[in-house]
């Protein structure tokens, strides 16, 4: 109509930004902009024939057609195709000149999908293209590509046969590689994408199990594991302070320990030291399940740095967790006349001072903090080892700050460690630029928690409960609803709740821990509750991570099905953690959605974090899963990690293949399917 076919708009002006908007910045990026589905356009459906709720496509005359008001302005028209079949097309949004065309008499191809309507069978917001009498019809089916409002499907296919026709659709993967594989060449992929023909296998084609598919979703795959692989290959290329084991400090503390480690945590250990010795920043996420030891593990690693004459810092999320670690470690590290600072805000002002200067000069090698470390007063001019607690809680950026700090501008050895385990194929495709250690073993001694799901209504007799568990020894947490939309609302409930809690249990003392505290009354509070000086402790989602008191064996979850699956198992993870048997109450208000519905069901049959995170996943969907580590890392658009887990590995294996034997072939595909946009895989 018109439009000069192009092969790329000018730069400014209208469909360009439009074309930025949905990541096209040039002809390259359209070749893999592929359908989102398809319609099938080849067939003509009786109207009366028309299976409900499937879209098809029918060819009819227009009987009649009006503007009516009620319940609201709208077009109808009433059609009726040759074999005498009726029905109502209905527009909400029209312009007036949809009415004209629709003249009584002219014929339509209509296609959407059909329902029973109160005029009888209709078609709402059909599309529709005017044709004559006996008109061929498509041959193949039609490709609905994913776009923009102002961007239309036509102009799209325009632009995208252009560059069909002015890109190189040349094939990087060695022919040996795409026949071991059974893949279709690139540009025959493509092409029969964009236009599949005639006789295509529409259902593969809807489905996404065609080869054509298989191609493009495995060099997908393949080139997001070649650009981790690079990011991997980039840090190795850096160097970092060696830190060999010299089994000093550390063989002193696995001495006094009070336990023996378990064997998962001295495998770990070991992979760390490993690392540590070589002089290459170490990348490394440690996962294991809440209560698995990864603290121990960290004390560990920090050693090594420190038997070597070298600093290295723990950065928390909280400061209930970096008191908790200062705490923790300081017990560990005194009897070993091993120095630790403590860096967070709202400390005293001389003690911090004086705690800087104990890192500045050297003459302190260890710091616990939270990502007040991060701050310029910082200074561990000697930082070898930086060790990151609960490390999704963090972004990339403070991450980065960290990995800044390194001593003589090297980068220090990083350890992330998380509670929050990643499904295998996440850490293949989403994380492979990491190395992994999993702690797949919990200390002995702990019995597994009860998780009981009980209504709301009956919360009084939860509080009978509580109260026999607490005058019986034991101590608990109240966790208050999660108030997503407002903390000072959130701040109100848990106020209120420790208010009922007193007045319902006046024999007990009853604490209260909120994010709004003063870092050292939150101390006291903790402090108290450690000691057993409080029996319950009422807390909003500030005791989510890490926090541990083994005497803790019962746990109530206001409102849980509020919270988030992965929350909910952090949340559940603070009891069971001495060995008494513990309990896990999760009180839910009706009536439930279907998704909190699924998280409870979950979090009640599963105890096993990995398994937890498989069903998260499932639920939640993988972009969803991954946002939480803002990463900015390209998502796959094409590939499932699901159901294409099987081409996972074979593009791992060949993404190393590829880059080792044919690096341009790498680099052409790199471009044409990242274009500039690596950089952003280097975080
Ligand atoms: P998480 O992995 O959730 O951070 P922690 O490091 O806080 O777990 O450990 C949980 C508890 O288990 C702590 O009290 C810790 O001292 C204890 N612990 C760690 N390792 C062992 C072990 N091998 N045997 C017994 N207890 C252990
Ligand atoms: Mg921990």
């Amino acid at each position: 109509m018109g439009v000069t076919a192009r092969v790329w708009p000018d730069a400014g002006s209208r469909q360009a930004t439009l074309l930025a908007r949905l990541d096209l910045h040039a002809p390259r990026d359209l070749v893999v902009h592929l359908p989102l589905r398809y319609e099938d356009e080849t067939r003509i459906t009786a109207i009366d024939a028309a299976p409900p709720g499937e879209a098809v496509q029918i060819e009819a005359e227009v009987v009649s057609s009006e503007i009516v008001f009620r319940p609201r302005r709208q077009l109808l028209a009433r059609l009726r195709d040759d074999a005498g079949g009726e029905i109502v097309a209905r527009w909400l949004n029209f312009y007036p000149s949809q009415q004209k065309q629709l003249a009584p008499g002219r014929r339509f191809r209509l296609f959407g999908e059909l329902r029973g309507g109160f005029l009888g069978v209709e078609m709402v917001h059909p599309r529709l293209r005017a044709v004559e009498k006996g008109a061929a019809l498509p041959q193949s089916l039609t490709p609905v590509y994913p776009t923009t409002a102002g961007l239309g499907q036509a102009t799209l296919r325009q632009l995208i046969d252009a560059a069909l026709a002015s890109v190189p659709l040349d094939d990087p993967l060695p022919e040996s590689l795409r026949r071991r594989l059974n893949l279709p060449a690139f540009a025959d992929a493509v092409r029969y994408l964009h236009h599949p023909p005639p006789d295509a296998d529409a259902r593969a084609l809807i489905e996404r199990t065609h080869p054509a598919w298989r191609r493009v979703k495995f060099e997908e795959l393949l080139v997001q594991q070649m650009s981790l692989r690079r990011a991997y290959n980039a840090r190795r290329a850096h160097t970092a302070i060696a830190l060999p084991p010299r089994h000093a400090l550390t063989a002193a503390l696995l001495d006094r320990l009070p336990f023996a480690l378990t064997a998962a945590q001295r495998r770990v250990t070991e992979e760390i030291a490993a690392d540590l010795a070589l002089p290459h920043p170490m990348q490394r996420l440690l996962q294991g399940d809440v209560g698995s030891g990864k603290t121990v593990v960290a004390a560990l690693a920090m050693l090594q740095a420190a038997e070597n004459g070298w600093q290295a810092a723990l950065m928390a999320p909280t400061e209930i967790l970096a008191e908790q670690h200062y705490r923790k470690l300081g017990a560990w590290l005194a009897p070993l006349g091993v120095d630790l600072a403590w860096i967070a805000g709202g400390r005293k002002k001389r003690e911090r001072a004086a705690a800087l200067d104990r890192l500045r000069s050297g003459e302190c090698l260890l710091a616990v903090g939270t990502h007040a470390l991060l701050e310029d007063p910082v200074d561990m001019p000697r930082l070898a080892l930086a060790v990151v607690d609960e490390q999704h809680r963090f972004g990339v950026r403070q991450r980065l700050a960290l990995r800044d700090k390194g001593a003589h501008g090297q980068r220090p050895h990083m350890l992330m460690m998380s509670a929050t385990p990643i499904p295998r194929t996440l850490a293949m495709t989403h994380y492979a630029d990491l190395d992994i250690s999993v702690l797949d073993e919990s200390p002995p001694g702990r019995s597994p928690v009860q998780t009981r799901l009980v209504s709301a209504a009956r919360r009084g007799e939860i509080v009978a409960r509580l109260q026999a568990a607490c005058l019986a020894g034991r101590q608990a947490y109240w966790v208050c609803p999660l108030i997503e939309e407002s903390e000072a609302l959130q701040l109100k409930t848990a106020l209120e709740t420790w208010e009922a809690l007193q007045a319902a249990l006046p024999e007990l003392r009853v604490g209260l821990i909120h994010g709004r505290l003063k870092a050292d009354e939150k101390a006291a509070v903790m402090a108290a509750f450690v000691a057993g000086d409080l029996h319950v402790l009422v807390a909003t989602t500030v005791i989510e991570v890490g926090v541990d008191v083994p005497n803790a064996s019962l746990m109530v979850i206001e409102h849980a099905e509020r919270f988030g699956l992965a929350q909910l198992h952090q949340l559940r993870g603070r009891v069971g953690r001495g060995a008494a048997q513990s309990v896990c109450v999760l009180l839910f208000e009706q009536p439930l959605s279907e998704t909190a519905r699924a998280r409870l069901k979950v979090i009640y049959e599963q105890t096993d974090g990995f398994a937890i995170a498989r069903e998260d996943l499932r639920i939640r969907g993988p972009g969803e899963f991954i946002g939480a580590r803002q990463s900015g890392l390209p998502l796959l658009r094409y590939a499932d990690l699901e159901a294409d887990a099987e081409l996972i590995d074979p593009a791992r294996a060949a993404a190393e293949e590829l880059l080792a034997t044919e690096p341009e072939a790498a680099d052409r595909l790199l471009e044409r399917w990242l274009g500039g946009r690596e950089g952003l895989l280097s975080a």
